[in-house]
């Protein structure tokens, strides 16, 4: 159906089942699951499809190697087995990457790591090669029953730095482990929607369609011609991801606040000596400060990032200078030889993590799983199922978990 026949059907007959707010990986995956079940659902996205958190992620598909030390085992256990659907499922946007840490120490993060794990401490700080190696056995240990890529394996110094000559040499050994990229995480996305849509004809999609209250009752508003048409669903799927609290209150859902959102920026740098330094792999490093920071080989460029920002609302998530600079300062503490003009950064991305509402100092200890919370709507308006948190590596799961809420 196409955007004047939806507006039109709409007009004649506003009553729809299911009403899915929010166009990125999430709503679309939820949106997929209930019309394949039959489900009489309508998609609206107040923008692009996928151009919110869908769009701004490190395009890593994977299990979460850190998370472990967060105690998150049942969220890696899931993500790598999704990891390893959608390498065989989309092979045509998702392929394997091997990914390298440098390890700087034997012994340290042991302590950390276990005071951390235990609740006694927060604070993020450098693993060293027996953390790492504990980290990377579980990772083959999840995926031994069906083993789709290769398992880790270690390097000294000497055969660290044959390979990547240009490492910090201060480094002592460093590990390969393999994970998976997502080369066009959008056009996935919006490839499963054109797909669901073949499929069942009936299922209705519109994008420039911000979903708000008037007069007390929902109306879509049109971003190309400025009108509103009425929708009256039975239910609402709240799948906006950092606007998940603008959207309750703007939907009229008698919620809490949920969302403890943080912003994270990305530079796409256009240096040769970088890219080719990289010999093919992902530099998965600690910084200075203990933040996880990452860099790959991207379409021909690199991709670096990424930051990790507390943000209220994400139409106001902009890269900053102090993010570009904390970055740079990344990437020399890494491969300190190679100098990074300004004029090498020819793109810059930002995204707010859909987080849940989380009083913890450090943002990288924030739980990345995710789960459904059903609110009232205040008077005749309909209840609302939030979906909070969430990796774009576990979009199926998830958008299967609100599904069966839903149904
Ligand atoms: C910096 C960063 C790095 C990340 N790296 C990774 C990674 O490497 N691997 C990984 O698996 N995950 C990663 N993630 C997480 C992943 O990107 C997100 O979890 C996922 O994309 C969230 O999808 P979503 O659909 O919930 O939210 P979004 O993609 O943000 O979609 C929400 C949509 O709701 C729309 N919307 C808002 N209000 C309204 C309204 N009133 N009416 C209609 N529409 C509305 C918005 O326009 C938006 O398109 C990263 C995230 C960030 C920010």
């Amino acid at each position: 159906m196409n955007r004047i026949q939806t507006i039109a059907g709409l007009r004649e007959n506003p009553n729809v089942d299911v009403l899915v707010i929010g166009g990125g990986i999430n709503g679309i995956s939820v949106f997929r699951e209930l019309a394949l079940q039959g489900v009489d659902v309508l998609l609206a996205e107040k923008g692009d499809y996928c151009s919110g958190a869908s769009a701004a992620l490190s395009r890593m598909v994977h299990g979460g190697l850190r998370y472990l030390e967060n105690g998150e085992f049942k969220l890696v256990r899931e993500s790598l087995l999704e990891r390893d659907r959608l390498l065989k499922n989309a092979p045509h946007y998702v392929a394997p990457l091997p990914t390298t840490v440098p390890i700087f120490d034997l012994f340290s993060g042991m302590a950390n790591g276990a005071v951390r794990f235990l609740g006694l401490s927060r604070r993020p700080g450098r693993r060293g090669a027996l953390v790492i190696k504990t980290g990377l056995a579980m990772y083959d240990f999840f995926t031994a029953a069906r083993r789709v890529v290769p398992t880790h394996k270690f390097r000294s110094r000497a055969e660290t730095l044959k390979v990547w000559p240009a490492i910090n040499p201060a480094i002592r050994n460093s590990a390969t482990y393999y994970d998976a990229w997502v080369s066009h995480p959008e056009r996935l996305g919006t490839e499963m929607l054109r797909d669901t849509m073949k499929e069942k004809p009936s299922a209705r999609a519109l994008n420039y369609a911000r979903v708000s209250l008037n007069d007390a009752s929902l109306v879509l508003n049109d971003g190309l011609s400025g009108e509103t048409i009425d929708v009256k669903p039975r239910l609402v799927v709240n799948a906006t991801g950092g606007w998940i609290d603008l959207t309750n209150s703007a939907i009229g859902a008698v919620a809490p606040k949920l969302m403890g959102g943080t912003k994270g920026s990305h530079l796409i740098v256009d240096n040769r000596e970088l890219h080719d330094a990289l010999d093919g792999h992902m530099i998965y490093y600690e910084n200075e400060d203990g933040r996880i920071c990452i860099l790959f080989p991207y379409l021909g460029n690199v991709l670096v990032g990424s930051t990790d920002i507390r943000v209220d609302d994400p139409d106001q998530a902009r890269c900053m200078d102090d993010e570009r600079q904390y970055i740079l300062q990344s990437l020399s503490f890494v491969f300190p030889g190679i100098e990074i003009a300004d004029s090498d950064i020819v793109f810059q991305f930002t995204g707010v993590r859909p987080l849940p509402i989380s009083q913890d100092s450090f943002t990288g200890r924030i739980p990345r799983d995710h789960f459904c919370e059903l609110v009232e709507g205040a008077g005749m308006l309909p209840p609302t199922l939030c979906m909070i948190g969430g990796k774009w590596t576990t979009f199926r799961s998830f958008g299967e978990l609100a599904a069966d809420l839903v149904l």
